[in-house]
């Protein structure tokens, strides 16, 4: 689905046209733990048409749903030059609430008190960014769209405006909220429960700055003890099947969700998973646990780590440095030596942690292929509309040529796309398989969209655009529509600006 960009730009600059009103609503308890309930739209609505002006904080509608719904983005800042910048973006999961109403709490401590937020942080909040599947309780959007894997084509008004403000805010570090089921049907066979209240990780696509990724997973690591003292279990996240016979891993690499899309601008970028008892139904007695899990998290965010000048350091530097000579294609969680790691599940009966020893954990990050890093991407013209619409939307610049011109460039010809789930990457559908062919002299005819690897977007053009890469835009029907088995791929790699 396409939506007119000039509308969406518009109501980014709109403010909420609500009046102010006096009090907090009922549903949104004074403590958080006393919490029973969720905080539905209408009533997250009214809150921040309350707290619009309130000290520090402005609020302003960033986009529109599918079914007319705002997308609201707070702002928060009170020094004159606050360097450390960060985003918050909760429940693109419609049925995942709870790091939502711990930012409404979170914003509502700082309308009270402005002096919570420290004056070198310039805080932006996305509460609700998927309110058509909220209001109706689903993982998907009203569009019928999973948002968290919309981030390579950016289809959806809710991910377009995400990173409309990506874009504007460049943050230094961002938080994509989410939560997780602790009591699954294969837990529950097996009479166990999930053990942490909370999980968290960090970028982790082998394309990134190394020092970006330290960063977050030293974020990460120490967020452990900050739960343990507010009495949360807390774990790295992970997801996968049951210890010690099926595979966990960490969070899957890939850029079609947010935790890595977002880490392509160059920033720190995290996903909190809190856990959440299905069998409670609402009013869910756990929902205060979630939030106060999450409030822990997000505090330590804005207050600091004491690592504040490293890490705008490490962003600078990720942000200024050139492609490194290889482009990465063929990644995954590997467990190098069989490390039998303790995994700790809850005993449903006894509520006793357990620790099952596994092999099957999988924590480091393995590069199976890489390819030479091009001197650019070259995108045929019978594609150019489509691409066009995906360099836009990721900020990615390009040049479209108007006349031939003549290089060195491979062709990568596809053999296949994989649709089922994806055992060996432990992933979900749209594996492309490709054969990449010999370099030979090409004419590029006039149309042809031309996209240098230089520049603060080269991490971007070459996550997307890549063609041998495992994952790629071809697992989207638009540009589905574009390829066929046998067939090369509509992006060359060009390896030299001349013919030989
Ligand atoms: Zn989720």
């Amino acid at each position: 689905m396409t939506f007119p960009i000039a509308r969406l730009w518009l109501a980014g600059l709109a403010l909420v046209p609500l009046a102010a009103r006096a009090q907090t609503p009922a549903a949104f308890s004074d403590d958080h733990r006393a919490l029973t309930k969720t905080i539905s739209y209408d009533e997250m609505s009214a809150f921040l048409a309350s707290v619009n002006g309130k000290g520090p904080i402005s609020v302003s509608v960033e986009g529109t749903t599918t079914k007319g719904r705002s997308v609201y983005l707070v702002h928060a800042v009170r020094g004159t030059a606050p360097s450390f910048r960060i985003l918050f973006y909760a429940q693109q999961h419609g049925d995942e609430p709870a790091g939502k109403v711990a930012l409404l709490y979170m914003i509502r401590a700082i309308a009270a008190k402005p002096e919570r937020l420290p004056a070198d942080v310039d805080l932006w909040i996305m509460p609700m960014m998927n309110p058509d599947g909220g209001e109706a309780g689903t993982r998907r959007n009203g569009a019928g769209a999973d948002l968290n894997r919309d981030h390579i084509v950016l289809e959806q008004p809710e991910t377009q405006a995400l990173y409309r403000v990506v874009r504007r805010v460049r943050p230094t570090l961002a938080v994509d909220c989410h939560e997780f089921g602790r009591d699954s049907d294969e837990r529950r066979a097996r009479g166990w429960i999930a053990y942490p209240d909370i999980t968290m990780d960090g970028v982790n696509n082998p394309l990134f700055d190394p020092a970006v990724i330290a960063a977050s997973q030293r974020w990460v690591d120490e967020s452990a003890a900050a739960e343990a003292a507010a009495g949360h279990p807390f774990l790295r996240y992970s997801v996968g099947g049951m210890p010690p016979d099926e595979e966990q891993r960490h969070s899957a690499p890939d850029i079609d969700g947010g935790l890595n899309a977002v880490g392509m601008y160059g920033g720190l970028s995290f996903i909190i998973e809190s856990a959440v008892m299905h069998a409670n139904a609402p009013p869910a007695p756990d929902l205060a646990r979630r939030v106060d899990a999450y409030l822990v998290l997000f505090w330590r965010f804005v207050n600091g780590d004491g690592h504040r000048a490293e890490d705008l350091a490490a962003v600078e530097q990720a942000r200024n440095r050139p492609l490194p000579a290889f482009i990465p294609t063929n990644y995954l969680w590997v467990n190098p030596g069989m490390t039998i790691t303790k995994f700790p599940v809850v005993e449903a009966a006894t509520g006793r942690v357990l620790e099952i020893p596994t092999p099957n954990m999988m924590t480091v990050m393995a590069v199976k292929s890489a390819v030479p890093t091009p001197l650019a991407y070259a995108i045929e013209p019978r594609s150019a509309a489509a691409f066009k619409l995906l360099l836009e939307r990721q900020g990615i610049p390009y040049e479209e040529l108007t006349a031939a011109r003549t290089v060195t460039a491979e062709a990568c010809t596809l053999l296949r796309i994989e649709d089922d789930f994806d055992d060996v990457y432990s992933r979900y559908e749209g594996r492309q398989i490709v054969r990449r062919e010999a370099a030979a002299p090409r004419e590029l005819p006039a149309g042809t969209l031309w996209v240098p690897l230089a520049g603060e977007a080269a991490v971007r053009a070459a996550l997307v655009l890549e063609p041998a890469a495992m994952y790629g835009p071809y697992q989207y029907p638009r540009f589905r529509a574009l390829v066929t088995p046998g067939k090369p791929l509509p992006v060359l790699r060009v390896v030299r600006a001349s013919a030989n």
